[in-house]
């Protein structure tokens, strides 16, 4: 994925082929934004819901939360958030640009001067100031500073401050999670790389809370459970690696935080990252609320304050990397013409793939639209399935690549002989011929 023309290209697929549109673009759009299309917003609630799926259904140790993204301010000075979240932020007088001082060399503004013919020389930057990444806005009529409330930037906070209400309304017993997917802000200096860093995005993270003394177990168990996840999800190892943070890198409460880091066509960046928390926000917590959240095990009578394991992921980013990883572009023989062509697929995983099969009646007549529509409506009920009778099957085939479709099933002139249909496959494009009947339990058996 070393090409940097795949990230350009993929923009342009997502736009054409309805996974991504800019955000407001009728209105020139809305820096750090971005719309899900009808490919889009199937392809991100899959990647939700096989985390969902892996990490909450699947587990009997981990339980769910929804909480609201606006939050008591409290809760940000409590978490650090309000102080500290921030980047340092420089300003170029010359080209009126902005940057993040700590992405750029020192006392250069990194503008091209090709691009800027002259300007790069007499470029001024400002001192690096604090800029708090948090978007503000107001509850109730009044637009004053006690009516101030923050867009949350992490959906983690929305957890610790239900601890006590998950613990006291369910069984559940240390060691356990909950766990949160939703929309988080940051108002970025540089919204950049499509939607790998914008303004408005989803996230999905544990909290963990097990005994100090588990912790590190717990801490090194979910770090390669997490980075497996990516790789069962098709991932290739080469284009995924574990980042250990050094002490210098480490917050002063944290154990150890690792990144999951994927090759992106412009070099590494973070998925996700899995942080040894200690006890630091439910003690945080505790001293700005004045509310008991310490934990009593009624076996070793012992009452203590948690630890706390945080993997904390990106949805949207993530999807992002799921699309670079399946993005191919490669020679093909057409299946209409027989001649030499190019396609270009995307080798989605069959869990995240935003249809799962596509119907064609191979011409529309003799009956076969009237059978391909009976098997779609069977097959819906249980698939995301998408129905096409337009144009030549072979051009009907590489729309479904492009959507990242794992099989096309063709109704043809044998289907009202045999009662058998063709199924191609998207990776290897070979077809076989399937009872009809036998349609719905070959894809389950697939996908
Ligand atoms: P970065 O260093 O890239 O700004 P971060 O270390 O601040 O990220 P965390 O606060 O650890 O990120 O957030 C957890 C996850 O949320 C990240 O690994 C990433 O997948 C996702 N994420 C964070 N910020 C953004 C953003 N602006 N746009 C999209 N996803 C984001």
């Amino acid at each position: 994925m070393a090409d940097s023309n795949v990230l350009e290209k993929l923009v342009s697929l997502c736009k054409r082929r309805g996974f991504i549109f800019p955000g407001s673009e009728i209105y020139g759009g809305l820096t750090g934004t971005w719309d899900y299309g009808p490919l889009g917003v199937e392809l991100l609630r899959n990647i939700k819901n096989a985390w969902w799926h892996d990490n909450v259904t699947l587990r009997d140790d981990i339980v769910g939360v929804d909480t609201a993204i606006l939050m008591n301010r409290t809760v940000w000075q409590a978490s650090g958030h309000e102080d500290a979240f921030t980047d340092p932020l420089i300003d170029c007088k010359t080209c009126k640009a902005r940057f993040r001082a700590d992405q750029i060399p020192e006392s250069q503004c990194p503008r091209k001067p090709s691009k800027h013919p002259g300007e790069f020389a007499e470029c001024q930057l400002t001192e690096a100031r604090k800029f708090n990444l948090m978007f503000k806005t107001f509850v109730g009529p009044v637009e004053e500073s006690a009516a101030m409330v923050y867009l949350r930037p992490e959906t983690a906070q929305g957890i610790f401050v239900n601890f006590k209400n998950v613990l006291d309304s369910t069984r559940i017993k240390i060691p356990f999670g909950i766990a949160q997917v939703g929309k988080s802000f940051r108002n970025e200096i540089t919204p950049k790389q499509f939607i790998f860093r914008s303004r408005e995005f989803e996230q999905m993270e544990i909290e963990f809370f097990c005994h100090p003394s588990t912790s590190e177990q717990w801490y090194a168990r979910w770090r390669d459970s997490r980075f497996q996840w990516y790789r069962n999800l098709g991932v290739k190892s080469d284009n995924l690696r574990l980042r250990e943070h050094d002490k210098a890198e480490l917050a002063f409460y944290s154990k150890g935080t690792s990144d999951i880091e994927y090759l992106f066509p412009w070099g590494w960046g973070e998925l996700e990252g899995i942080a040894h928390r200690s006890d630091y926000d439910l003690q945080q917590h505790i001293k700005f609320s004045g509310k008991d959240l310490s934990y009593f095990d009624d076996e070793t009578k012992e009452r203590y304050v948690p630890h706390v394991i945080e993997p904390s992921a990106g949805a949207t980013r993530s999807l992002l990397a799921f699309l670079c990883e399946a993005y191919a572009e490669e020679k093909i023989v057409d299946e209409d013409t027989k001649k030499e062509d190019m396609r270009t697929v995307l080798r989605l995983h069959p869990r995240l793939a935003p249809v799962k099969a596509a119907v064609f009646p191979l011409v529309k007549k003799d009956g076969m639209p009237e059978r391909a529509h009976a098997l779609h409506d069977d097959l819906r009920r249980r698939f995301q399935v998408f129905y096409d009778e337009k144009g030549a099957v072979g051009r009907r085939y590489r729309r479904q690549d492009e959507a990242g479709t794992p099989f096309c099933i063709t109704i043809d002139g044998q289907t009202a002989q045999d009662q058998t249909v063709t199924i191609r496959d998207r990776d290897s494009m070979k077809q076989e011929r399937v009872a009809t009947d036998k349609v719905p339990g070959y894809l389950l058996e697939r996908l």
